[in-house]
């Protein structure tokens, strides 16, 4: 069993992570919008797999015997001046996230609840990857400038991305 407070606590990150899902979706659909179609398809990846975060708090939270309550998913921006602003608001966005898995461990901590740790550092090591992610992506569309030649070769680039279940969900 989890506390009322714990389980309050993930269904807002699950709400969150649904959101990040949106908004990458969003940048998406403005990648698409402007004929960047490799850009598209690595947002297209990362709104697959923030569905995939939200899914496994919702199967920690049912084998916890705590039911997921879905929230309405807020308003996200729909449109980026260039791929170096997407990724800095990617990267923006996911420094915020790791604040708040960050906060679910503090509290698991304060709570002495392990099992939620446990669940939880798989998500402190994602974040590092996330994180390190898009400041590779924001440190590259920095170096290309606006040289069409480099974005063209790193739209190519994104668009190699495949999309892989996440770890804890592939015995699902
Ligand atoms: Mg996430």
């Amino acid at each position: 069993m989890i506390s009322d407070k714990m389980h309050k606590a993930i269904n807002n990150q699950i709400n969150a992570e649904l959101w990040s899902a949106y908004l990458y979706l969003a940048m998406a659909m403005d990648a698409e919008a402007k004929a960047l179609k490799g850009i598209a398809k690595w947002f297209f990846v990362q709104w697959l797999e923030e569905q995939d975060h939200a899914r496994i708090f919702e199967n920690y939270l049912n084998s916890q015997g705590a039911k997921v309550v879905l929230k309405p998913i807020a308003e996200v921006p729909q449109e980026w001046r260039d791929p170096l602003d997407m990724f800095k608001d990617t990267l923006d966005h996911e420094k915020e996230v790791t604040r708040m898995i960050h906060d679910l461990v503090r509290l698991a901590i304060e709570e002495q609840d392990f099992a939620t740790l446990s669940r939880l550092q798989w998500f402190v090591d994602e974040q590092v990857e996330e994180e390190e992610n898009a400041s590779g992506q924001v440190s590259d569309f920095e170096k290309a400038g606006k040289d069409s030649a480099m974005l063209f070769r790193l739209d190519c680039m994104l668009g190699d991305r495949q999309y892989k279940k996440a770890e804890p969900l592939t015995d699902k």
